[in-house]
């Protein structure tokens, strides 16, 4: 399926897909870092990737950052660090965050692929487009829960939407179904497998630092993102990345999850 190689971009109750192709704007994937603080230098030794860089003056994509006009997505393939933090300062400087209190990182400086991980990927083109999301319609809400919530459907549809939620939380059989505001609020998770990610702000200077579940989803990213590059290596064909934002200071904070 060609919408394996889809990224998706959310905002402003809007989803777009990033994939290879042409585009008026100069939106693309791969190639070297492109701006300060990105280096091996500045980065306590970690080499991190440039995933795609968008040029956000390009409408159809749903993200604005204030004085930001290019907005590169960074990720550690390291195993040293399993989230990244970032904030644009401009578009020729952003400083980076590794948080210090994940346990399950390794010691050493280790790939997904042992031997060939490339320093940085191939550059390529990239196009964006619209895809289909009306958040008043039911299986669109639902599907797209995680993310934009489903406050936008009518109160009948919102019924229908817990009735379908707690349904198939049962069908799990793992837990009870939800019966409170919060734990239907957690229950809406799709699209991520994992559930919904609630990690904080990495910015210390950020009144979101150490407070969960303020971060907003930006983009989810396949294993492969543009034909034949598996970010994640041979085996890692089932690993998502998810990126988000902080409404408050606009820090980026990219984590991965098998689907
Ligand atoms: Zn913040």
């Amino acid at each position: 399926m060609a919408q394996d190689f889809n990224t998706f971009l959310f905002g402003d109750l809007r989803i777009a897909t990033a994939s290879s192709g042409r585009s008026d704007y100069a939106h693309t994937f791969g190639g070297p870092h492109d701006r300060k603080g990105t280096s091996r230098e500045d980065c306590n030794g970690i080499l991190i990737h440039l995933l795609h860089r968008f040029d956000l003056t390009d409408p159809a994509i749903p993200i604005r950052i204030p004085g930001v006009r290019w907005l590169p997505l960074y990720y550690c393939f390291d195993f040293r660090a399993n989230d990244l933090g970032y904030r644009l300062i401009s578009d020729d400087q952003l400083v980076t965050y590794f948080p210090d209190d994940d346990p399950n990182v390794s010691k050493e400086e280790s790939w997904p692929d042992d031997e060939g991980y490339p320093l940085e990927f191939p550059k390529s083109s990239i196009k964006i487009a619209a895809y289909s999301y009306n958040p008043t319609k039911l299986n669109d809400a639902y599907q797209w829960a995680g993310i934009f919530g489903i406050g936008n459907l009518s109160k009948r549809d919102q019924l229908a939407a817990k009735k379908r939620v707690a349904k198939w939380i049962d069908s799990l059989g793992f837990e009870a179904p939800p019966e409170t505001d919060e734990e239907f609020d957690e229950a809406f998770s799709s699209p991520f497998a994992q559930g919904k990610p609630d990690s904080p702000c990495l910015n210390p200077d950020c009144s979101n630092w150490k407070k969960k579940g303020q971060l907003t989803t930006i983009a989810l990213m396949p294993a492969e993102p543009v034909k034949g590059i598996r970010t994640f290596g041979r085996m890692g064909a089932g690993v998502q990345l998810i990126v988000r934002m902080c409404p408050r200071c606009y820090t980026i904070r990219v984590s991965n999850q098998c689907d």
